[in-house]
């Protein structure tokens, strides 16, 4: 594994123009030098064009085509602009704002552009800017992992959170009190929706970015890692009239895109799809979608009620976490509705348990349940290092995701243990039976392929882990 890979020294130690001419990056350094990917490592040029720039010794590996067009579009692209944009602001002495200052604003209006250009070519969901102690962070969130990236000095860090402020019509004059807003930022692929949450801290306000981007929305259930039974299962309930689908999973695990693909299987031009979300992070054209307004009376249970007055064949209720909606969820799959819904529950048989607790009868869930599945994401093996760590996976040999499923069909002996065993192992012995294979089971087989890594399992699932 590389260790203290310094992003910017490596790549002022290779303009951009012989990155491009010579199709070769920097990849990382260790303790035999450093390591270059070049789409032909056996280009004789490479030696004498390298040994210029290398600081030391050197070696060149072979990479794919595909991965170097992504390192330079993230390296020399974007993040690049960051980085010099960065090292080009004076540094930064006393921190007094100079209220009014035109080219002061300026600056703050282009570091948040250069910052979320920069986020969104590295596939980034989030952004925080944290004043820290005097000492500004700027991180991205990548495949789920906090990274750092150049920090702004601490008065361009406050220039920025007032312009983003302003971009949300927040209450500008207020550092006193949490805020939230949203705006609409044009990228490279269209509009991207931005989610800000500002929050005063005893320093100075933490402002977090969500990138809500389309792309993720738009991945279908192969693409998201779904194994073909499974969708295949869901491809049939999808065209079916009623019944009810639960999805298990910690936030974060997927569950929502999963929820996503599987309603745009269903045909939206003959059936009324309708979905009660809290926020709406994926919009679906074909499908009304309304937000949760807790301000507004508007929970979950309130507007499924409302939902279900609305004719609706197909309705989504983003989470079950209280007994009234888990009660109006199985109501409406009873009442000729076919429902989908998530809940926090680890696996698929605590699932049952979750639903009985919230006060659900066994014997209904039972019978009006088709499946229940359960999931976790897990970051794949970095397509330009192999897993040895390079500049773009920040080191950690990963890069990218994927989900792995659990899926448990209710029919049969199953569908009966549902009804009358309260012992989970009885349940998932009965399934075992009929060919369930657990979450652990799909991800050892991504280990046995070399997509991802057994240290990667364990810490996505834990002590259950294979
Ligand atoms: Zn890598």
């Amino acid at each position: 594994m590389a260790r203290q890979l310094s992003l910017h020294d490596a790549i002022r130690s290779l303009p951009p123009r012989v990155a491009r001419q010579y199709r070769v990056v920097p990849l990382s350094r260790d303790a035999q030098g450093a390591v270059f990917g070049a789409v032909d490592p056996h280009d004789w040029r490479l030696e004498s064009v390298l040994s210029r720039h290398a600081d030391g010794p050197f070696r060149v590996v072979g990479i794919a085509q595909g991965a170097l067009e992504q390192a330079l579009q993230s390296w020399y692209g974007p993040t690049g602009d960051l980085h010099d944009f960065i090292q080009s602001q004076p540094s930064q002495r006393g921190a007094s704002l100079r209220l009014g200052d035109a080219l002061n604003s300026a600056g703050a209006v282009r570091f948040v552009e250069l910052m979320i250009r920069a986020a969104l070519s590295e596939r980034a969901s989030d952004i925080h800017l944290d004043p820290g102690r005097g000492k500004p962070r700027l991180r991205f969130r990548l495949d789920g992992i906090l990274v750092e990236r150049p920090a702004p000095t601490a008065e361009l860090a406050q220039r920025a959170t007032s312009h983003i402020k302003a971009l949300c019509s927040m209450d500008l004059g207020s550092c006193t009190y949490a805020q939230d807003g949203q705006f609409s930022f044009s990228g490279a692929d269209g509009a991207v929706d931005v989610r800000v949450s500002v929050l005063p801290t005893d320093q100075r306000e933490v402002t977090v970015l969500r990138l809500l981007t389309d792309e993720i929305g738009r991945r279908t259930l192969a693409g998201l890692g779904m194994p073909p039974r499974v969708q295949q299962l869901m491809e049939m309930i999808a065209g079916s009239p009623h019944g009810l689908v639960i999805i298990a999973g910690p936030t974060g695990a997927g569950k929502t895109t999963t929820l996503h693909a599987v309603l745009r299987l269903v045909d939206a031009s003959t059936r009324n799809v309708v979905s009660i979300e809290d926020p709406i992070e994926i919009r679906s054209p074909d499908i009304r979608q309304v937000p949760v307004r807790r301000n507004a009376g508007l929970d979950f249970a309130n507007a499924l009620r409302a939902v279900v007055r609305q004719d609706p064949d197909v309705i989504l209720v983003g989470e079950t976490r209280d007994a009234e909606t888990a009660g109006l969820v199985v109501q409406s799959s009873l009442a000729g509705h076919l429902v989908f819904t998530t809940v926090h529950a680890n696996d698929c048989p605590a699932i049952f348990q979750r639903f009985s607790e919230l006060g659900a009868s066994r014997t209904i869930l039972a019978e009006t349940t088709r499946a229940v599945l359960s999931q976790r994401l897990l970051r794949l093996c970095c397509p330009l290092c192999a897993g040895n760590g390079c500049f773009p996976c920040e080191g950690s040999g990963l890069r990218g995701r994927q989900a792995v499923y659990e899926c448990m069909p209710i029919e049969g002996r199953v569908e009966s243990l549902v009804a009358h065993s309260k012992r989970p192992a009885e349940i998932l012995a009965a399934a075992r039976d009929a060919g369930f294979r657990t979450m652990e089971e799909h991800a050892a087989e991504l280990v046995a392929e070399r997509r991802t890594t057994a240290a990667e399992v364990r810490r996505v699932l834990g002590r259950s882990g294979p």
